[in-house]
C-alpha cells in the first residue's frame, strides 16, 4: 500500500452505520468517562499530506540558559539532550517561572510535559514548603510523567509519589506519608485518597491539569472539580493539551487567574504525519488490509486503535494466529498486563501494539512510525490524539484511518 495522497471524491451522502454495532458504550469505562457519542466524521478530515519538513524552522526566543531556573534543572535539561526549547516551552516556561497561571495549547509531541515540569520544580526547589499535584487522565500517562520528572529532579531533594488506580493503596499512603513534594496521579485514585484522609490538599500551591480537555470532559469533572475545591484558592494553576473546544476553554477561566495563554497554530495540529485512509469492503477484506499495512517494510513501530476492549482482544487473537508478534493494551486488563505491554513496545520487544483509546493520549514512544486506525475515532480531537502517537518531537510520522466503502458510500468501520 502506498503513502500517496489519493484524495477521492467523497459522497456527500455518506453516513455512518457504527452506533448500532458499538459494544460496552453505554456505561462509564473503568478510566471514569462517559464517552462522547460517535460524530460523523468526514473521511477527507483523514487525508493529509505532512509539511515536509523534518526541522520546523523555528527559532527560540530564550535558550534554556535563559531562564532564571535552579542550575540542577538546566543541568538535567542538557543530560536530557535538549538543546533548545520547542515552541510552547519557549512561549510558556517564562511565565510559568514567573508564577502566572498557565493555558498551553500545543500539537501532539512538541514537549508540553517539560514546558509544564520545569516551572514547577523550580519553585519545589526554591520553597520547600510548596506542594504540587500533576493529574492526567490514564495511569500510564501518569507514570510517563512521573519519570521524566524524576530525570529532571536528578540531584535535588524532590520526591515524587504516584497515585494511580490498579496499584497497591498501602504501598501509596507510605509513599504520602512520607510527605512528597509533587504527587502524579489520576482522578479516580486521588479522590480515594482525599476520601480516606490518606491525602490532604490544603497547602498544594500548584496544580498541573494535562490532557485538560479530557480531564474537563463530563466523565472526570465531577472528580476533578471536587480536587480542584480542595486545593488552596491561591494557587498556580498549568493547564495543557493538544486540543481543546471553547466549552472548555470557558469552564477552564473558572479554574484559573488571569492566565498567560498561549494556542499554537491549532490548524496545524497533525502537521507533521502523513494521514491516509485505506478503503475497505468488509470484515474479510479489512482484516487483510490490516495484515497488508502491517507487512508493509515502512511500518516499523505501529499503534492500531480499535474502539472497544472486546474488539482489541480479538485484533490480537487473529493477528497473533497469522504470525504477527502483538499485545495489546485496554482498560479490562490487570494494570500488570497494561504496563508491560507498554513496557514491550518501548523495548521494541513487540512492534504491533493494539489499544483503545487509553492509549491515545500523552504516551510518548519515541520512534512510533505509523498509527492505524482500525476503526474510527468516535470524535474528531481523538483522532487529533491518536494520530500524534507517531511522529513526536518533531519527526514525520503516518497514520493510516479505514474507512468501509459500499458502493459510492462511505461508512465508518
Ligand atoms: P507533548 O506532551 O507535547 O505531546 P512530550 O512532552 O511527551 O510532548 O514530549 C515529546 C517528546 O519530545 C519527548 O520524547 C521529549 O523528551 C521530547 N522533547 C521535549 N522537549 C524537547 C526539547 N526541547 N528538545 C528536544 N526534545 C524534546
Ligand atoms: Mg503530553
Amino acid at each position: 500500500m502506498g503513502y500517496s495522497n489519493r484524495r477521492r471524491n467523497f459522497s456527500s451522502h455518506t453516513k455512518n452505520n457504527n452506533s448500532s454495532n458499538r459494544r460496552g458504550q453505554s456505561s462509564r469505562r473503568r478510566g471514569g468517562r462517559n464517552r462522547a457519542k460517535q460524530v460523523y466524521i468526514d473521511p477527507a478530515r483523514f487525508i493529509k499530506e505532512a509539511k515536509h519538513s523534518e526541522v520546523k524552522a523555528y527559532t527560540p526566543v530564550n535558550s534554556f540558559s535563559d531562564f532564571v531556573m535552579h542550575g540542577s534543572l538546566k543541568r538535567n535539561i542538557t543530560k536530557k539532550g535538549f538543546i533548545n526549547p520547542t515552541p510552547v516551552q519557549d512561549q510558556t516556561i517564562e511565565p510559568g517561572l514567573d508564577g502566572q497561571d498557565i493555558i498551553g495549547i500545543a500539537g501532539t509531541g512538541t514537549g508540553k510535559t517539560t514546558a509544564f515540569a520545569l516551572p514547577v520544580l523550580h519553585r519545589l526547589i526554591s520553597n520547600t514548603n510548596s506542594k504540587a499535584l500533576i493529574i492526567a487522565p490514564t495511569r500510564e500517562l501518569a507514570q510517563q510523567i512521573e519519570k521524566e520528572i524524576s530525570t529532571l529532579t536528578e540531584g535535588t531533594s524532590i520526591r515524587s509519589a504516584l497515585i494511580i488506580g490498579g496499584a497497591n493503596m498501602r504501598i501509596q499512603i507510605r509513599n504520602l506519608s512520607r510527605q512528597p513534594q509533587i504527587i502524579i496521579g489520576t482522578p479516580g485514585r486521588i479522590k480515594n485518597h482525599l476520601d480516606e484522609k490518606t491525602l490532604r490538599l490544603g497547602k498544594t500551591d500548584m496544580v498541573v491539569l494535562d490532557e485538560v480537555d479530557r480531564m474537563l470532559d463530563m466523565g472526570f469533572l465531577p472528580d476533578v472539580t471536587k480536587i480542584l475545591g480542595l486545593l488552596p484558592e491561591n494557587r498556580q494553576s498549568f493547564f495543557f493539551s493538544a486540543t481543546m473546544e471553547p466549552k472548555i476553554m470557558a469552564l477552564i477561566s473558572s479554574f484559573t487567574n488571569n492566565p498567560h495563554t498561549v494556542e499554537l497554530q491549532p490548524e496545524s495540529t497533525g502537521d507533521n504525519i502523513h494521514q491516509n485512509v485505506v478503503d475497505y469492503r468488509g470484515k474479510e477484506d479489512k482484516i487483510e488490509k490490516l495484515h497488508d499495512a502491517l507487512i508493509n517494510e515502512q511500518v516499523k513501530k505501529v499503534i492500531v486503535f480499535d474502539e472497544t476492549k472486546y474488539g482489541v482482544d480479538r485484533l490480537k487473537n487473529e493477528l497473533k494466529a497469522r504470525g504477527f508478534n502483538v499485545d495489546a493494551i485496554h482498560g479490562g486488563k490487570s494494570q500488570g498486563q497494561r504496563q508491560r505491554a507498554l513496557a514491550r513496545f518501548k523495548s521494541s520487544d513487540i512492534t504491533i501494539l493494539i489499544a483503545t483509546d487509553v492509549a491515545a493520549r500523552g504516551i510518548d514512544v519515541a520512534d512510533v512510525t505509523h498509527v492505524i486506525n482500525y476503526s474510527i475515532p468516535q470524535v474528531f480531537d481523538d483522532y487529533i490524539h491518536r494520530i500524534g502517537r507517531a511522529g513526536r518531537a518533531g519527526r514525520v510520522g503516518y497514520a493510516l484511518t479505514f474507512v468501509e466503502q459500499t458502493g459510492s458510500q462511505y461508512y465508518g468501520s
